[in-house]
């Protein structure tokens, strides 16, 4: 049984606007599943109908039973009042002091739970959402962009510490990026959106074996073949495939 099978046959905002036509894919239970397409490609309008907040689309959405989901957005969107402790607490109400201990450490937080988000750098702050995002324990989690803007050093420790995190618990993940080399090193399968009204251009599978650094040799010969052998490919188009 799939975690999840989607089919946009067409979305259309009040506007007019078709952003989606003729979408549809199904992920298995513990697949990590990046989604990649050109700006206006309509990546955050799939996570919304996926998501269940937009429901005014002609298609259907199946998710395994009682399926619990988990969000990460670009923005760490903490409450600026509340301590990291209580902004955890915030996801997961019955959880203990010690499991959010044991979790602020793994992440390199050990001494962080009294601290508010403002006196965290932006990476720490990201982490504080990862963190979140993976104590409830969900079995289909929706990341739209989460490391964008973050320096290459600070991403790469956030995109090792969403391995370890996903590798412990394998949740369903669907990863939205325009990063190329971000989605090959992290994802056993990459969507290439067609630029919109969207459609899957290519469904590629990612066979590299983990951990692979974003700057390791592998994913960088695999970003190198796929631009050949598909230089449109992050416009949006399959044209000039080899
Ligand atoms: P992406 O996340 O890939 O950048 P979006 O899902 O945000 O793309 O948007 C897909 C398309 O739908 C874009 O052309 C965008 O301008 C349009 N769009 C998004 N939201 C709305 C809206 N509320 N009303 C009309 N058009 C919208």
């Amino acid at each position: 049984m799939n975690t999840l099978s989607v089919t946009v046959s067409a979305k259309h905002y009040p506007n007019g606007h078709c952003a989606i036509r003729n979408l549809a894919f199904s992920a298995a239970p513990g697949e990590f599943v990046a989604i990649v397409g050109p700006s206006g490609a309509g990546k955050t309008t799939l996570l919304k109908i996926i998501s269940g907040l937009d429901t005014a689309y002609d298609g259907s959405l199946e998710l395994a039973q009682q399926t619990r989901v988990g969000f990460m957005f670009q923005e760490p969107r903490l409450m600026p009042w509340l301590t990291v402790a209580d902004n955890l607490a915030l996801a997961d109400k019955h959880v203990s002091g010690d499991v959010l201990a044991q979790a602020l450490e793994r992440v390199g937080l050990k001494d962080c739970a009294g601290l508010f988000p403002q006196q965290l750098s932006g990476g720490m702050q990201r982490r504080v959402a990862l963190l979140r995002a993976f104590l409830i324990a969900p079995q289909l989690l929706l990341m739209d962009e989460p490391f964008q803007s973050l320096d290459g050093p600070t991403a790469e420790q956030l995109r090792t510490q969403l391995c370890t995190l996903w590798q412990a618990s394998r949740p369903t993940v669907l990863f939205v990026t325009h990063h190329l080399a971000e989605a090959l090193s992290l994802a056993d399968r990459v969507l290439f959106l067609s630029a919109g009204p969207s459609h899957i251009a290519l469904d590629f599978a990612v066979s590299l074996p983990r951990p692979r650094g974003l700057e390791s040799a592998a994913v960088q010969q695999l970003v190198q073949q796929l631009q050949q052998d598909y230089p449109d490919l992050l416009k949006g188009s399959l044209a000039g495939a080899a």
